[in-house]
């Protein structure tokens, strides 16, 4: 399935060109963005620009282009922190999933809140 295939998907309009979003890194397969309310100094969402819902998913059907999406957020957390950062994939309306295209939440830059 490519972005293509799913017109009323928040993230492929993105992908496409056709929302605007504050771009900081592409890749052939991956497209890395600011997320729009920060919940951390340095917060980009890294898509692939194929539609997956999610990312078991994803890691199903192209393990490499999940390999892929972490590469873009690594070498994004170097150049706009300090390489150290945490990555969040929610899957699940219960677990906070609100946008069914599969999105890494970079979070970096100053120490993070611990989990529960
Ligand atoms: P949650 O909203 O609970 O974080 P998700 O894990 O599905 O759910 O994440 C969706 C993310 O997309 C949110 O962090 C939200 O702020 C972000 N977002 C929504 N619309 C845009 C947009 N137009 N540009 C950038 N980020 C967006």
């Amino acid at each position: 399935m490519t972005s293509t295939d799913s017109p009323d998907c928040l993230f492929c309009k993105i992908v496409a060109g056709e929302i605007p979003a504050d771009v900081v890194a592409t890749s052939d397969t991956a497209v890395a963005f600011r997320d729009i309310a920060p919940k951390a100094p340095v917060h980009v969402l890294v898509v692939p620009k194929e539609h997956y819902p999610d990312v078991p998913a994803f890691a199903a059907t192209d393990p490499a282009g999940l390999a892929s999406v972490i590469g873009l957020a690594d070498g994004v957390a170097s150049e706009l922190a300090d390489g150290q950062y945490r990555l969040v994939f929610n899957t699940g309306p219960k677990a906070g999933q609100t946008v069914f295209h599969v999105h890494a939440h970079l979070l970096a830059g100053g120490e993070l809140p611990g989990f529960a």
